[in-house]
């Protein structure tokens, strides 16, 4: 076994409190009382873990904060704290002092109109914001938009309390695909030791938020797999699904979300291109890589977003056609990343 060195290695804190961005954004949150907090329409674990964890950040120090997205959290979100609370709405207009927007580029990602109306702060860890709010702040190395609102729940001078690290722990989690993508950083695991200090139970959420499909989801699981087709090269997977696939196995268009990670677990496969039909010819399109594969710089060109890793957009289109687009452009990310050059 190793020797423990004798003084523990320092931690770097690429977003200490210190931050010009946190110490505006935590003057502001004092001076007000009501907030209301939106993300991205079909929110995903950080949307959720980062609004949660702001509002019972804000609520500790007494603050009046409502959660309002345009969709509903997926179901195994659902035991979660708060997460029942939020309201679904496509609209806001009620009297509050700020809105915190999270994880959105511009407004419109939210699918929630009236936010504009408030002061916004805008947090964000994609690369590619905006800057649409009255504060803007966004870090890109934060492998969670959960990281840097751990930081602004701390610099708030609230205790870590267990609702805020339970969501903390579930944006992290989620948003790095199990710890699995390549933003994570010595903070990340630094933030988690915290979240465990606070006492959270690790395997409790992941057996929550992993381990608590239906068999519907399983069986959907196997359709998709099934019909999985890997490109010429032997290095990109193209998956789809539809309404009758979904139908037919008993489950619901949520119960796709993880379905896409499963091809990378093969060693050869660096990429995987995820077609979800929504209406007729258009698709929401979901893309998977390793390592240096940058999929966010094709979401990009497809009038999307993302990060490096992991990344999506909507199309129309023909679906074999689509195939062939998206195929040819994951080839030009795979052979352009940076190892290859
Ligand atoms: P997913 O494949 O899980 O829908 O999305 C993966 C990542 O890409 C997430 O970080 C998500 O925010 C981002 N993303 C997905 N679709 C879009 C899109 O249409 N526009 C932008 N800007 N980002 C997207
Ligand atoms: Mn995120």
């Amino acid at each position: 076994m190793a020797e423990r060195p004798a003084t523990p290695p320092t931690v770097t804190t690429p977003m200490a409190a210190t931050d010009p961005e946190i110490k505006q954004i935590t003057a502001e949150l004092h001076a007000r009382q009501r907030f209301v907090i939106s993300s991205h329409s079909r929110p995903d674990g950080d949307s959720i873990g980062s609004q949660l964890a702001m509002a019972f950040g804000l609520r500790a120090l007494g603050k009046h904060v409502t959660v309002v997205n345009l969709d509903p959290a997926a179901q195994q979100f659902m035991a979660f704290p708060g997460v029942r609370d939020i309201n679904v709405a496509p609209a806001v207009d009620g009297d509050f002092d700020a809105a915190i927007v999270m994880e959105c580029s511009d407004y419109a990602r939210t699918g929630v109109t009236g936010l504009d109306r408030y002061f916004t702060i805008n947090i964000d860890h994609h690369p590619g914001n905006s800057r649409y709010g009255q504060i803007n702040w966004f870090d890109s190395s934060a492998a969670a938009c959960a990281e840097m609102v751990f930081d602004l729940v701390q610099a708030l001078g609230v205790p870590l309390s267990i609702e805020v690290a339970t969501h903390v722990y579930v944006a992290i989690l989620t948003d790095t695909g199990s710890f699995h993508f390549s933003n994570l950083s010595p903070r990340t695991f630094d933030i988690c030791r915290q979240l465990l200090e606070a006492g959270i139970d690790p395997v409790r959420i992941a057996r929550q938020v992993y381990d608590s499909a239906s068999l519907g989801r399983l069986k959907l699981c196997g359709a998709i797999m099934t019909g999985m087709t890997v490109d010429s090269s032997g290095q990109i997977a193209v998956l789809y699904v539809d309404r009758p696939m979904v139908r037919a196995a008993g489950a619901t268009y949520d119960d796709t979300e993880s379905v896409i990670n499963q091809p990378l677990t093969v060693k050869e496969l660096q990429a995987v291109v995820f077609f979800k039909q929504t209406d007729g010819d258009e698709y929401r399109v979901s893309m998977r890589s390793k390592g240096e594969v940058d999929v966010g710089i094709v979401a990009k060109e497809f009038g999307g977003g993302g990060h490096k890793n992991a990344a999506g957009c909507t199309v129309r289109g023909h679906i074999d056609e689509l195939r062939q687009m998206f195929v040819a452009r994951v080839t030009r990310a795979i052979d352009g990343r940076p190892d290859r050059r």
